[in-house]
């Protein structure tokens, strides 16, 4: 079988595309997915400073070598790394080393930042205390509330996240089963600004979870192979092997679910912008009263205390 783009044997097939790729072509091909998102998505300027969340898993570990390459020679443009430390028995301390090495090797500042501090709580207290709402549940939530605090602290222009074209799939269709138009309409990328909120942008938004694995591979990207111990209790779990599922079938699945919601995004999206205001509790940007980080806190305090 022969590369669609050069005489050299092709080792990857690429079905929704209808492309057979050498590694050198299939490298190329995901490079120009992510720069086309950077482009459309987000324009850098001078003096800029990002922050780029990095767990120690493939596909962060993958966005920070884009990142480096693409950026890592702009003069006057910082760029920060950071790992979330949620306190997941020792799961995130050895993935913050691999952020924190990784990071050395390309010239890039890291830090790890902890929900212990930010929050005072973490992922392990609210799995012992509350039997009813999933680790995750908390775990998200407390997750960007903490990197829009820490990217504020380090008067950051834009955090920058991982997330995957599977990772976007299954939020999509799991906010739309759900009926959950806010939380759609929430949806990174943010380019809009709003008080409070350090815009989110999302560069591998197009790149399939199978593509960066191979990727990283391929150019010899390090990461962390193991998984969340509260994983497997994620909803999300069931929606990731629904769309696996239906890929079989239409391999372009994933990429359709996304262009569905960018048609409708800007239909959905002025009214959330427009109510939000300080939490009375912590001050961070919020719909209602009271931020979800801050009632999930309570949530967990009243649990406790029931203990
Ligand atoms: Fe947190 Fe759930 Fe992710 Fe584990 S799998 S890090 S508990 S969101
Ligand atoms: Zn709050």
């Amino acid at each position: 079988m022969k590369c669609s783009r050069c005489n050299g044997e092709a080792r990857f097939r690429i079905p929704y595309a209808g492309l057979n790729l050498c590694e050198e072509h299939f490298l190329e091909f995901v490079d120009s997915k992510v720069k086309r998102e950077f482009r459309e998505q987000v324009r850098f300027k001078k003096g800029d400073r990002i922050v780029v969340a990095v767990s120690g898993g493939k596909d962060s570990m993958h966005l920070l070598y884009q990142v480096h390459k693409i950026f890592g020679e702009w003069r006057d443009f910082e760029i920060i790394a950071v790992t979330v430390d949620e306190g997941i028995g020792d799961f995130r301390v050895k993935c913050a080393e691999l952020a924190r090495e990784y990071s050395k090797e390309l010239g890039i500042e890291h830090r790890t930042i902890t929900f212990r501090d930010y929050i005072g709580i973490t992922t392990d207290d609210v799995a012992k205390v509350d039997k009813e709402l999933k680790p995750c549940t908390y775990c998200g939530v407390f997750r960007r509330k903490v990197l829009n605090m820490f990217a504020k602290e380090m008067n950051a222009d834009y955090v920058l996240l991982g997330l995957n074209l599977d990772d976007f799939a299954q939020s999509i269709v799991m906010n739309v089963t759900r009926g959950d138009v806010a939380r759609l309409a929430r949806l990174a990328p943010h380019t809009r600004r709003v008080e409070g909120f350090v815009p989110r942008i999302v560069p591998l938004r197009r790149v399939l979870e199978e593509e960066i694995r191979t990727y990283n591979e391929i150019a010899g990207i390090p990461y962390m192979h193991g998984r969340c111990p509260y994983a497997s209790l994620a909803i999300r779990d069931v929606y990731r092997e629904f769309l696996n599922n239906l890929e079989k079938r239409d391999p372009a699945v994933k990429f359709s679910t996304l262009n569905f919601f960018e048609k409708i995004k800007g239909y959905v999206e002025e009214d959330v912008g427009r109510e939000l205001r300080p939490c009375r509790i912590c001050g961070e940007p919020t719909i209602g009263e009271v931020c979800k980080a801050c009632e999930l806190k309570m949530r967990y305090e009243k649990l406790k205390d029931q203990v």
